[in-house]
């Protein structure tokens, strides 16, 4: 592999890589920049959303163009309002070191007087949508007949857009002797007659998806009947509290509507859309770059090349029309060195589409249970939990700590404890403790491949409390946990890791081994506890799920259950749900019932912001 500085980069631009703390270059960079310097020719540059392809036409751009004039030199189209700006922005943390460099960007939804005016002071590059550039075009306030090097970037989405006239007319005022930069991560026919008409004898470079190449992102999907599809999301949602997701929708009608259920019942979330004014996307935008919303539902069009890093989970709602776009969305996650879920919700009717997405992604999919109630309630119980233990006191509290105390006088720590939790608990409990399982039944008789949880009765599910703030993820814990057990590839499964906390799976013959091992296990300086999950982990045959809660030595055990029962099977038979409901009384005091076991809150229902926090403040 070669450094940035083989590549033939000069040392402004090495300066300004160092800052921003690039290591090596990505392939597409590896690939396109030593040509890009070297030669006058034309390129074409395939390659997928977060492969760094900015850099790939940044560098030679920054390199080449004369810094000293204030001719326009370099022109960039992207398709969104957004990718200008995110384009504009990384060029002048590549040129920072630049002297005399000004990068302007255009594009709908400002101010064209001010843009005119700051293109006018010498901008050498333009980054630019085609809808604005063409209106300054025939408003004389750009020349562009001086450019040298134009760039079509995310070249397959503006032609989804509609821009081809737009693009023909832009370049059709620019010389005929400059080089032209073609990026897109998919080559349909309109791109390869784009690429024929505007460019000559181009350079093809094909980089493979970084998201099919490396385990980044793993794949699962869901099988659940249609009219199930928004609590399938819910359910979701709920068993990962610290989701931070993209979530698809194939309308801009579906996408609001989702959005707007998600905030009713009092999730942070935002819709992101075309019939959304600029402001309005820019404020949810901005809203999920803060993380005030946890949940951001948008159309493929509206999405398309956010560049956020820490997206642990994308949910495509519903399965796009093409096919191909499934690689898009998926790539939202995995970036940046991360690890990422894509999950897909689809009805019996859309099953065979998921091995045609196989094809294309060249990965396969896991088949995986929409969570049961029980399985949610615990994981938020244990979420709570360690925020709880995780929070820094406020000394605030003090001045109020003697009444609290004195209320509390009789009350245990246990019972204390007890009550604490029983007020987050409840609320998850009195909504799930009724619900349904949303798996439905696959005619042909559910998945044949891989192991599938709750298929073998032979499983035990575990809570361990490390989770991605310990530097795990699925990947990480799996081979972690195989290591210190020693075991095979396949005898640790089913990892999930959450924030702060994780499951896992082994076969029950392991169990003991298991759990003799954590026994009394530190890592780095810290006891790692591993108990039985009550839950035994969104199985097929949830039937059982009977007794054998109490805590025995520390350990929660698993009660024996029998999984006879097939998978139509409801959970728990009628002793088990009273049980439920007694234990659901000794619990708490507080009485909600509720539509939704999120708080949903007046402010959250305003806007598409309101994040946990308000919610929390909620009492009905
Ligand atoms: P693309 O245009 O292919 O979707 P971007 O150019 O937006 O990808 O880059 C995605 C992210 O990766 C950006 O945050 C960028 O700063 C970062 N990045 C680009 N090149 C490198 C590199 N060589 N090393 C580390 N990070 C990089
Ligand atoms: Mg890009």
């Amino acid at each position: 592999m070669n450094t940035f500085q083989e590549l033939g980069l000069n040392e402004d631009l090495l300066h300004a890589i160092t800052d921003l703390g690039f290591e090596t270059p990505s392939d597409v960079q590896e690939k396109a920049i030593p040509i890009l310097l070297e030669k006058e020719s034309d390129l074409v540059a395939l390659a997928q959303t977060g492969t760094g392809k900015t850099a790939a036409f940044g560098f030679p751009m920054l390199q080449k163009i004369d810094v000293n004039s204030r001719t326009t030199q370099g022109l960039i189209l992207s398709p969104t309002r957004e990718l200008c700006l995110q384009i504009t922005n990384e060029m002048k943390l590549y040129g920072k070191y630049c002297k005399g460099l000004n990068v302007v960007a255009i594009y709908g939804g400002a101010s064209i007087t001010e843009q005119a005016r700051e293109v006018k002071r010498g901008a050498q590059i333009i980054v630019a949508t085609p809808g604005r550039m063409k209106d300054m075009i025939s408003r004389r306030l750009v020349d562009i007949s001086k450019i040298e090097y134009s760039v079509l970037d995310e070249a397959d989405e503006m032609l989804n857009m509609g821009f081809y006239e737009d693009i023909t007319d832009i370049l059709s005022h620019t010389p005929e002797e400059k080089s032209t930069w073609l990026f897109s991560a998919t080559m349909p026919k309109e791109v390869a007659t784009i690429a024929k008409k505007f460019m000559h004898s181009p350079v093809e470079i094909t980089v493979g998806n970084k998201n099919e190449s490396t385990d980044s992102v793993s794949h699962e999907y869901f099988l659940v009947n249609s009219r199930d599809r928004y609590q399938a999301l819910k359910r979701l949602a709920d068993a990962n509290p610290d989701i931070f997701s993209v979530i698809f929708c194939r309308t801009k009608r579906d996408t609001q509507k989702v959005a707007e259920r998600l905030i009713d019942d009092g999730y942070s979330a935002g819709s992101l859309h075309g019939d959304l004014s600029q402001n309005q996307r820019d404020l949810v935008m901005k809203s999920f770059r803060n993380k005030q919303i946890q949940m951001l539902v948008a159309t493929d069009v509206a999405a398309r090349g956010i560049d956020v890093d820490d997206i642990t989970h994308v949910i495509n709602y519903q399965l796009p029309d093409e096919i191909e776009t499934y690689t898009h969305r998926s790539g939202r996650t995995g970036r940046a060195g991360k690890t990422g879920v894509s999950m897909v919700i689809v009805s019996k009717s859309e099953v065979r589409k998921i091995k045609s997405i196989e094809r294309i992604i060249k990965k396969s999919f896991e088949r995986k249970e929409i969570p049961d109630g029980m399985e949610i309630c615990e994981v938020q119980l244990m979420s709570l939990a360690n925020k709880i233990h995780n929070t820094e006191v406020n000394h605030e509290i003090d001045k109020y700590l003697s009444s609290i105390n004195e209320l509390f006088e009789d009350t245990s720590k246990d019972e204390l404890i007890k009550k604490f939790f029983s007020v987050e608990f409840t609320r998850f409990f009195n909504y799930y403790q009724k619900a349904k399982d949303l798996n439905a039944v696959d005619a042909r008789g559910g998945d044949d491949e891989g192991r599938s949880y709750g298929k073998s009765s032979n499983d035990t599910r575990y809570f361990i409390n490390v989770g991605r703030k310990d530097g795990f993820d699925w990947m990480k814990l799996k081979d972690f946990l195989k290591e210190v057990l020693n075991l095979g590839k396949d005898d640790v499964f089913k990892v999930d890791v959450k924030e702060s906390f994780s499951f896992f799976n082994t076969e029950k013959v392991n169990e003991a081994k298991v759990l003799g091992f954590f026994n009394d296990f530190k890592h780095n300086g810290r006891f790692i506890n591993v108990e039985v999950s009550e839950d035994k982990g969104r199985g097929r045959n949830r039937g059982g799920r009977s007794g054998g809660r109490g805590r025995d030595g520390g350990k929660r055990r698993r009660n024996d259950r029998s999984r006879t029962e097939g998978r139509s099977g409801s959970r728990g038979g009628s002793g088990n749900r009273s049980e439920r409901r007694s234990r659901s009384r000794k619990l708490s005091e507080t009485n909600t019932t509720q539509r939704s076991p999120r708080r949903s809150n007046s402010e959250s229902k305003k806007e598409f912001s309101a994040s946990d926090r308000p919610r929390r403040s909620r009492r009905k």
